[in-house]
């Protein structure tokens, strides 16, 4: 069974048609890259992934369990928290530290001790190569360790799938490796990735296959090295 399943999802704003019939299965452990121009809609279907956009018509599964349809009411936060969402810009508390911008959701939405979210938190933290930064603020922190933070954020609330919105457009080149590197190492561990990204040769490396998004329609959709030409 695929792990997510979009089935004929059509979404307008207003009279504009920004999704058009939309297929796709995603299978476990499956990277899924969108590609294609400013505003064919990658980004409207990522949101529509995970329930933040209303759409029209079809319907949205993530492991059989409907997460969006064109009367569903909104998910829980516990539910959306089960898709993991990282975007161009971090977004993390700036008044809080590392390990508490990472350990924040798992006491409110899971309502986890102190102790048991710290014990979730800590070995993400090592995975991602922040265990040195935990207690420093985001002020503190470079671009690239931001956004690591913020991918560590949602892997603690152990999602079956990671959704990723240009989770490199807002970093200084020097930076950006550091952050799909990290990206890199979900995929070795089989997590279920979609990632809309400019990075070509990042997608060659890392995805299973490419999807391009074009007037909200997917005009193509094969394994990367039948899409990506190389350079
Ligand atoms: P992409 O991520 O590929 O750049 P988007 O999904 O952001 O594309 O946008 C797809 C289309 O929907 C664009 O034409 C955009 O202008 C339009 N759009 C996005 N958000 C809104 C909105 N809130 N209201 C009206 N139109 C929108
Ligand atoms: P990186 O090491 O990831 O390439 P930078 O070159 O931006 O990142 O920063 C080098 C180190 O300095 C990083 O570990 C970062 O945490 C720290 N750093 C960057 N900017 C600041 C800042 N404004 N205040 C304190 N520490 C910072």
């Amino acid at each position: 069974n695929p792990i997510i399943k979009i089935n004929n999802v059509s979404k307008w704003y207003n009279d504009l048609q920004v999704l058009k019939d939309i297929n796709l299965e995603i299978y476990n452990g499956e990277v899924l890259v969108i590609l294609g121009p400013s505003g064919s809609g990658k980004s409207t279907l990522l949101r529509t992934i995970n329930g933040l956009e209303n759409i029209q018509s079809g319907e949205v599964f993530i492991n059989n369990e409907i997460y969006n349809c064109r009367n569903c009411k909104a998910l829980s936060r516990k539910k959306r928290a089960e898709v993991g969402m990282v975007f161009q810009q971090f977004n993390l508390y700036p008044h809080m530290t590392t390990l508490e911008n990472v350990t924040l959701a798992l006491r409110m939405v899971k309502k986890k001790t102190k102790e048991e979210a710290l014990e979730i938190a800590i070995p993400i933290l090592h995975k991602v190569g922040l265990d040195h930064k935990s207690h420093s603020y985001p002020s503190q922190l470079s671009g690239g360790e931001q956004q690591r933070v913020a991918i560590a954020r949602s892997l603690a609330m152990q999602p079956k799938v990671m959704l990723f919105d240009e989770p490199t457009s807002a970093l200084d080149l020097e930076l950006i490796n550091e952050v799909l590197d990290t990206i890199i190492g979900l995929s070795m561990d089989g997590m279920t990735m979609v990632i809309v990204t400019h990075e070509l040769g990042f997608a060659r490396r890392v995805a299973s296959r490419v999807a391009f998004l074009d007037k909200g329609e997917i005009i193509e959709i094969d394994k990367p090295h039948d899409i990506i030409i190389r350079p």
